[in-house]
């Protein structure tokens, strides 16, 4: 009998070319060479430009959501959708503790601390139920804001991070913030291409971040987005992630502490071509999870992670789930599958684990987050593995 390791090997094979396959590969088949070719005959490839613009109206078309800032990557968008969210120094922000580091890194960059809470086992992000009754015990609500009884700190905002591209249920997490009083920051750096409900993630948010680093669905090299609806936080968020600079024809002042954060032309190029591609790209990662979810349904031991029933998922990265019983063999089948040429990974390590951030408030039981820790791995997800051949 075959053990675990092979039979997943298989499994993948059946799905998969032979070869080295990576975890996550972009692809370039469209306009990107005659996009940044333009830019470079023009001389427009720094940080202003019509690619720029171009990307910024894209974005918001194809998200829905009215404004879209590009940034030079996830994690500055981030960092200035908690500052326009009202996060100062000393304030805590709710944070899972199942995300990249990025998200806890960023409400460190606004002098503020992260407070780590658990999942859901239905979306892999913020468990809203679980959230409530913890905030119920640990908050104080006052007129000027909602504050941690046990550290006297304000409670400012909550980061719902959409955890390999599965939504998490936004309705309910709203509802939380409404009732005490947090903001609510979309990090949607996983996300394009995932809606709620049929409505795109990244509008629930007072405001909310993408990413196109080299292994998100598109990628313009580094780079990144704030999405919002509001008019004037869009205003301040081009400001200050542009040097906060008065517009004048020569004169250089400012009018608050900015950024450097634009994305430059030549990379906004390059996400133009690739946002003509994404929904081409989503469907073929749709395809690759109804692949592995047929394949996988039929093997004992690991389960293919579904998006909820409320959502559409991207598929970002797709993951299967060990089985409590043979969860002690993560290991050997990461080890496995690595030498046979498939790319696989551990989700990543918990927020609250880290030395940096281990002394940070956070909700005593983290037992799914550390389940799913312990359980899952990702596997090649690349859009163009789901293509048909
Ligand atoms: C990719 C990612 C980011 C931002 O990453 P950048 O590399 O800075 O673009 C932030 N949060 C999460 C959850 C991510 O996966």
């Amino acid at each position: 009998m075959l053990d675990l390791s092979q039979t997943v090997i298989r499994a993948l094979r059946s799905v998969l070319p032979g070869g080295n396959i990576a975890l996550h590969e972009p692809r370039f088949s469209g306009n990107e060479w005659n996009y940044v070719k333009e830019c470079l005959d023009t001389g427009w490839v720094s940080s202003v430009g019509k690619f720029v613009d171009r990307f910024e109206r894209d974005l918001a078309e194809y998200t829905g959501v009215n404004h879209a800032v590009a940034t030079v990557n996830g994690t500055a968008a981030l960092h200035i959708c908690l500052k326009l969210a009202g996060v100062g120094r000393n304030d805590e922000v709710i944070v899972p503790t199942l995300t990249f580091v990025a998200t806890a890194n960023a409400v460190d960059y606004c002098g503020a601390i992260p407070h780590f809470v658990d999942s859901s086992k239905i979306s892999l992000g913020v468990d809203p139920s679980k959230l409530q009754d913890y905030l119920g015990d640990i908050l104080e609500v006052r007129e000027d804001g909602s504050f941690n009884k046990l550290t006297g700190r304000r409670v400012k905002a909550l980061v719902a991070m959409h955890t390999f591209g599965h939504p998490v249920d936004l309705d309910a997490i709203v509802e939380v913030c409404d009732r005490f009083g947090l903001a609510l920051v979309e990090d949607a750096a996983e996300s394009l291409g995932s809606f709620y409900k049929g409505r795109h993630t990244g509008n629930w948010g007072k405001l909310s971040s993408l990413s196109f680093n080299g292994n998100k669905v598109i990628t313009t090299g580094g780079g990144g987005a704030i999405l919002t609806n509001d008019a004037d936080l869009a205003k301040l968020a081009k400001h200050l992630t542009t040097t906060a600079k008065i517009p004048h024809k020569w004169s250089f002042s400012h009018d608050m502490i900015g950024y450097n954060y634009r994305l430059p032309n030549i990379n906004a190029a390059v996400g133009c071509a690739q946002l003509e591609q994404l929904p081409g790209f989503i469907e073929n990662k749709r395809k690759l999870a109804g692949k592995y979810i047929g394949i996988f349904s039929a093997i004992d031991g690991v389960t293919l992670f579904e998006e909820p029933s409320y959502a559409e998922s991207n598929y970002w990265l797709h993951s299967l789930i060990l089985d409590k019983e043979n969860m002690h063999k993560r290991d050997d089948l990461l080890e496995a599958t690595n030498a046979d040429g498939l790319m696989t990974r551990p989700s990543w390590t918990l927020m609250h684990r880290l030395d940096i951030y281990k002394s940070c408030p956070r909700m005593d039981d983290l037992s799914l987050a550390e389940d799913i820790e312990r359980r899952l791995i990702n596997i090649p997800s690349s859009s163009f593995l789901g293509a048909d051949a």
